[in-house]
């Protein structure tokens, strides 16, 4: 019985408050989750208190990402068929809207402190955060989809579907989906030069998305453009990130996707051998050094009165 006045309160309130609902649910399991602590650092939290935004699937600027991030990205609304194609419903689902939920995760500030101090490679807790993270997210997205399904809403987390693909280019990688490209649509932030996304709390954090026919209210883009947020691209100025790189991944020109990843799967592979200490995780040891030691880290570093 008293499930099912909890459950009846939650179906109103995703009626008449969704957004605040959604965000509320994606809140509360970050804050509560076992699975959002760092064992190996005395169970402190690998992510603090997450930014959540909306936007409309049917936006422009989703077809506009078929142009610049690879001509097979997927629109929101071509997600949600192909996920409805796959698992078909006795009744037709309404597909008068489409909205994109985003969440941002910020890494933990002594997470941050732990990898500024690094010059060549990553410290164990960004390394820990890196995979242990992404478990974390990996049930939060699923926790999400199945609380807007339980209340009959159609719902899918794009990077977890069968149809999400990354495809293999001379430049390197594309994929048919990007969480950063749905957190700007959703007013969460924009990119900078070293190909991160700098959000409210900087650009240390990870992302994730869901697609559903839930109609909500998109976000506002508080933002002149898609770079404003980076000081380089707002001012000329900055460019730490050039130097934190330890393969010269950044320059003045941008992120080269295959210097990185010659860092990451070469240079540091002796991480994953014992060279830093033990105890590192997963399929390589993470990096993140243009990530932590620089202005935008943790915030915006433009001022306002700076902005193009
Ligand atoms: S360190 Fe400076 S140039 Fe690099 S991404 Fe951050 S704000 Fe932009
Ligand atoms: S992740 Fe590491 S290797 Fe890649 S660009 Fe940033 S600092 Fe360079």
């Amino acid at each position: 019985m008293k499930t099912f006045s909890i459950h009846k309160r939650a179906e109103a309130l995703l009626d008449t408050q969704p957004e605040h609902f959604i965000e509320h649910a994606i809140t509360e399991f970050v804050r509560t989750s076992p699975a959002n602590r760092l064992d190996s650092f005395g169970g402190e939290p690998i992510f603090e208190k997450p930014l959540v935004g909306f936007a409309d699937g049917d936006d422009p600027l989703f077809h506009e990402y078929k142009r610049v991030v690879h001509e097979s990205y997927l629109l929101p609304r071509e997600i949600l068929g192909l996920h409805l194609d796959e698992k078909p419903r006795s009744q037709a689902p309404d597909l008068e809207s489409v909205s994109v939920i985003s969440c941002v995760f910020p890494i933990n500030r002594e997470t941050l402190k732990a990898n500024a101090r690094e010059k060549e490679g990553p410290s164990l807790r960004w390394n820990h955060t890196r995979w242990k993270g992404q478990d974390l997210i990996k049930e939060l997205s699923l926790h999400l989809v199945s609380i807007l399904e339980t209340m009959g809403v159609c719902a899918v987390a794009p990077e977890l579907s069968p149809f999400f693909k990354i495809h293999l280019l001379p430049a390197g990688f594309a994929s048919n989906w990007s969480e950063r490209h749905a957190a700007y649509a959703a007013g969460l932030g924009t990119f900078s030069l070293n190909d991160g996304f700098i959000t409210a709390k900087g650009l240390a954090m990870r992302c994730a998305s869901v697609v559903t026919n839930l109609k909500l209210k998109p976000s506002v883009r508080p933002y002149a453009n898609h770079q404003a947020n980076c000081l380089f691209y707002a001012t000329g100025k900055c460019g730490q990130c050039i130097n934190r790189c330890p393969g010269g991944a950044i320059s003045e020109k941008g992120h080269d996707k295959l210097k990185c990843f010659a860092v990451l799967f070469e240079k540091q592979k002796p991480w994953m051998e014992g060279a830093h200490g033990q105890g590192y995780i997963g399929k390589y040891a993470g990096c993140g050094l243009c990530q932590s030691g620089v202005p935008c880290s943790r915030r915006i570093p433009v001022k306002e009165g700076d902005r193009q």
